[in-house]
């Protein structure tokens, strides 16, 4: 492993300032950051580790909603008796990700800047995009049957790999974070990207940037979302596909609906066009597979993936079914 340096961050303004400059790197859980430096995909010359930083709360809001910081670890949020009781989706889809040892170290932050697992990613000798932009994609020709089929371009195929941000996605939260020009926020929707013709890019947060919290709205369809993944293994595996759902259905009609797909794209992919479909419609399993197959017009999946376009269809469909009164 090459030698670095490490810096244990005192506060949050010095950390991004640190930050800007080339070849730095955070550390928190370090689930993550650890594996691509043993692999030898990521050497910074700088650790600065910001795990002492004081973003370790989760504050809930008069009005509803909820301010998690970003050093809260995934089996900390999972088990926080609001999101168990409002926001359901988040916490099923944190315990459906890694392992009880990795989500007692992993923090709401990292998870959100997880790396993708493509394989070829973390080879060395594999060409690759979103390693050495410009080398090529061996992804596309080779192993891809966990790879996107919504949103990828020539240049990329990969997914995104967070459980949790398709639950985030779901409920519209934001993420705020201190970057070279001081605090901001933004949407989830706007933090993850396609991968277009930079798919060495994850995110649109400033280079340096630090996640310091994620806020949930006051979101009262949340209370009854559930999150449903399949997975090669029945444990401690990234998802083949994954939905978060939330459902108001009234008098047999639907009266709002929230859907986000998982493991389809580079980002966790928000059904709006099946959305769209349901509200105001029956809430019937014809419905809910007519909605699936309209958000599903856009898949392009390649020669070993094609197997995704049923997979999420049933998989929204059988759920949205179990969550109809
Ligand atoms: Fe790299 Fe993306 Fe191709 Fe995987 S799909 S090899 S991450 S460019």
């Amino acid at each position: 492993m090459k030698p670095f340096r490490y810096e244990l961050a005192e506060d949050a303004e010095g950390a991004v300032a640190t930050m800007v400059r080339p070849g730095a790197a955070y550390l928190a859980g370090g689930t993550n950051l650890v594996d691509l430096m043993k692999l030898g995909v990521t050497a910074p010359d700088l650790i600065v580790d910001v795990s002492d930083l004081p973003y370790r709360e989760v504050e809930t809001f008069e009005g509803g909603g909820l301010r998690i910081g970003a050093l809260v670890t995934n089996s900390e949020l999972a088990t926080h008796p609001v999101v168990r009781t409002r926001y359901p989706a988040v916490s099923e889809a944190l315990l459906a990700g890694a392992s009880g040892q990795l989500r007692n170290r992993a923090t709401v932050g990292g998870n959100l800047l997880q790396r993708t697992r493509c394989r070829y990613f973390q080879d060395l000798t594999k060409a690759c995009n979103k390693r050495i932009p410009g080398s090529g994609c061996d992804a596309r020709d080779g192993e891809h049957h966990d790879l996107a089929i919504l949103g990828a371009s020539p240049q990329c195929i990969a997914t995104n790999p967070s459980d949790l941000a398709v639950a985030l996605a779901m409920v519209d939260a934001s993420v705020h974070y201190i970057g070279p020009h001081g605090p901001a926020a933004i949407s989830v929707h706007d933090l993850f990207r396609r991968p277009g013709d930079r798919p060495d890019r994850d995110t649109n947060l400033p280079p340096g940037s630090l996640i310091t919290a994620v806020v949930l709205p006051d979101c009262a369809i949340a209370a009854g979302s559930r999150y449903r993944k399949v997975r090669d293994r029945a444990s401690f595996a990234f998802a083949a596909g994954s939905v978060a759902a939330a459902l108001d259905v009234r008098e047999g009609v639907v009266h709002d609906v929230r859907l986000a797909w998982g493991a389809v794209a580079h980002l966790p992919w928000r059904a709006w066009a099946a959305e769209r479909a349901l509200r105001g419609a029956p809430a019937t399993p014809e419905s809910f597979e007519r909605a699936a197959e309209e958000e599903l017009t856009t898949a392009k999946p390649l020669r070993d993936n094609g197997y995704k376009v049923p997979l999420l269809r049933n998989l929204t469909v059988g759920l949205l079914r179990e969550m109809t009164p």
